[in-house]
């Protein structure tokens, strides 16, 4: 079986005593709005930076039930802490994987956090902060379905993320197991396209697929190990906001060192 070496990651364990938590809550991405020039000085000090996020990937970011809109996560609360500890300004607009990708190519946004995994080819367009985060891709299935291997997966569709690793090691597998790829917009129609059976499978990071199964009482099972495990960045077009890569990792340095980054993955169930 082809393969990228996988080993397991620490399981995302503790249960959120705060109750379900909705992963629902589509928006659209506002596009920028036009920045004043900085004057000379000290950029960094007066510019408010927009950052792009995804909206339904629990527990990295998602909406709070009950919140009146609000999007909380690891994702949130790093970029919080670390803006605190930097001293910067910023504007979050959880407008969905895809529409973050769009606005940030289009420089409409200045930074983009979303559990986005550092790979060599996006780093042909981006520049990535220094990772906060390692994870991979997992193969999923409806609770009472048959499939335990990609062999199972001859004749059937495989149901996966528009743009995303997923979408990335599905397509690399689907010739050699004779499988047809079929990608959604956002993960929850990724895994209504599993528990519905419109798609035998799908692949989802490991790190949400558990969270989700954990909290949400998906009706899905995962099978098989983690794949590509791969460190999650902050991005930036390339070329632009260099001052906005190195807060984020000067700030990163230090939330690592005072101990608030593990207790921000502590918060959310995730073992570092
Ligand atoms: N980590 C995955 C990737 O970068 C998925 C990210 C996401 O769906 N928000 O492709």
């Amino acid at each position: 079986m082809k393969q990228l070496t996988a080993r397991p990651f620490a399981k995302a364990a503790a249960f959120m005593a705060a109750g379900a938590l909705a992963v629902f809550g589509l928006s659209a991405c506002s596009g920028g709005s036009e920045e004043p020039a900085a004057e000379g000085g000290d950029e960094a000090a007066s510019k408010t930076y927009e950052i792009v996020a995804d909206n339904a990937f629990a527990p990295f970011e998602f909406l709070a039930e009950g919140s009146d809109g609000e999007y909380i996560g690891v994702d949130m609360d790093i970029l919080a802490a670390i803006a605190e500890d930097q001293g910067f300004e910023y504007t979050v607009d959880n407008c969905g994987w895809d529409a973050a990708i769009g606005n940030l190519n289009t420089g409409q946004a200045d930074g983009m956090i979303a559990g986005m995994s550092i790979t060599e080819e996006r780093q042909e367009n981006y520049d990535f902060s220094d990772p906060y985060y390692e994870g991979g891709q997992i193969m999923i299935v409806k609770g009472d379905s048959s499939i335990a291997s990609y062999e199972d997966l001859a004749g059937q569709t495989v149901a996966v993320k528009t743009g995303t690793q997923s979408a990335a090691f599905a397509n690399s597998i689907a010739e050699e197991y004779g499988f047809t790829v079929v990608t959604y917009d956002d993960s929850p129609a990724v895994y209504a396209a599993v528990t519905g059976g419109i798609d035998a499978a799908g692949f989802e990071d490991y790190a949400v697929i558990s969270y989700q199964i954990e909290n949400q009482d998906l009706d899905l099972k995962m099978v098989g190990d983690q794949q590509q495990i791969t460190p999650y960045g902050f991005a930036v077009l390339k070329g632009s906001n260099p001052e906005l890569i190195e807060m984020f990792n000067a700030g990163l340095a230090n939330i690592t060192e005072s101990g608030e980054l593990a207790e921000i993955f502590a918060k959310y169930g995730i073992e570092i």
